[in-house]
């Protein structure tokens, strides 16, 4: 589906655990393999805790993880170290969900662009200026916002600095943590079509966690639907609807109606989801399964494709 030529990352095998008490584990990753590419858009969808954030930090190498592998250039980040890891970072930039406690409210807008691009040299003291000017147009604020404070800003102008700030480095890879789920859904699309944009004007990958399926499949290339830690499946955006694991589409069926139909009944998933230091044995969905059999119960199901770019674990397929 995507021309391996534009593959720039690949997390291979990627499991973390993490101790508990009582020697336990918890295992926020276990086995995850995806691959990001030049100017596509990978969407990483699950619940509240399933592990998606835990592995888009390994990417910027917030955390390493316990077993596997990422490439970025040829280089395993989770081997590099000192100055070799430093400017590996330049190149994998992330946008947190907000933007104003990653932000030093004591500077203004023009030092918060312009910070990244003098610690690694590229630009002097005396150019701070005219480069912010050039950053805050790409993301579509007037230039002269390079004199305020982040607190003089909405939420949304916010969210626009944080991109403008990754941009700056000319990465080749952006993560998005949940970056618009805390703005007003008109300003979300702003955001949503911002990034597109400079998506394609860039040529640059971009990772983008979300819990919203309907937001999600409006933009990415690519979905990768996680479950207590586990893939269990990967499609194209634009086939969403064809999903055919049970709990992506149980999380197709939660959308809400856009055309506020109350007639057509809104889905919901029956029970919890499991702690993950209690994760069932098994399929980590087969409590929640209507489909789940005697084999669920005691055999991982493990990824296969079904279908040009679809891979999807679970036992009926
Ligand atoms: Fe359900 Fe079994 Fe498929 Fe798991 S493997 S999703 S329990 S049918």
């Amino acid at each position: 589906m995507f021309d391996e030529k534009d593959l720039i990352l690949e997390a291979k095998h990627v499991t973390r655990r993490f101790p508990a008490s009582g020697g336990r584990e918890l295992t926020a990753c276990n086995d995850v393999s995806l691959k990001f590419y030049r100017g596509k858009t990978l969407g990483l969808i699950g619940e509240s805790g399933c592990g998606k954030s835990t592995f888009m930090r390994f990417l910027v190498r917030l955390d390493k993880p316990t077993e596997g592998e990422i490439l970025f250039k040829g280089k395993d980040l989770t081997k590099l170290k000192g100055e070799e890891l430093r400017q590996t970072r330049q190149y994998i930039q992330m946008v947190f969900q907000d933007p104003g406690s990653s932000f030093n409210a004591k500077m203004k807008i023009r030092d918060i662009i312009c910070e990244p691009l003098l610690n690694f040299g590229r630009i002097k003291s005396s150019e701070k200026d005219a480069v912010a000017r050039k950053y805050l147009e790409a993301v579509e604020l007037p230039g002269d916002f390079a004199d305020r404070f982040p607190h003089s800003m909405s939420g949304g102008q916010r969210q626009r600095i944080a991109i403008a700030r990754a941009i700056a480095l000319e990465p080749e890879l952006i993560i998005m943590d949940e970056a618009t789920c805390a703005l007003d859904v008109s300003v979300q699309k702003t955001i949503i079509e911002l990034v597109c944009k400079l998506q394609k004007e860039k040529n640059i990958a971009i990772g983008f966690i979300a819990h919203d399926l309907g937001l999600i499949q409006s933009f990415a290339h690519q979905i990768a639907v996680m479950y207590l830690g586990n893939i269990v499946e990967i499609l194209p955006g634009e086939d969403v609807e064809k999903a055919r694991h049970p709990y992506t589409q149980a999380l197709l069926g939660a959308i809400f109606d856009t055309k506020m139909d109350f007639s057509k009944k809104i889905e919901s998933i029956d029970s919890e989801i499991p702690s993950p230091l209690d994760v069932p044995p098994g399929c980590p969905f087969q409590p929640r399964c209507e489909y789940c059999t005697e084999r669920c119960r005691r055999e991982h199901p493990k990824l296969k494709t079904i279908g040009e770019g679809h891979e999807v674990a679970c036992h009926l397929f």
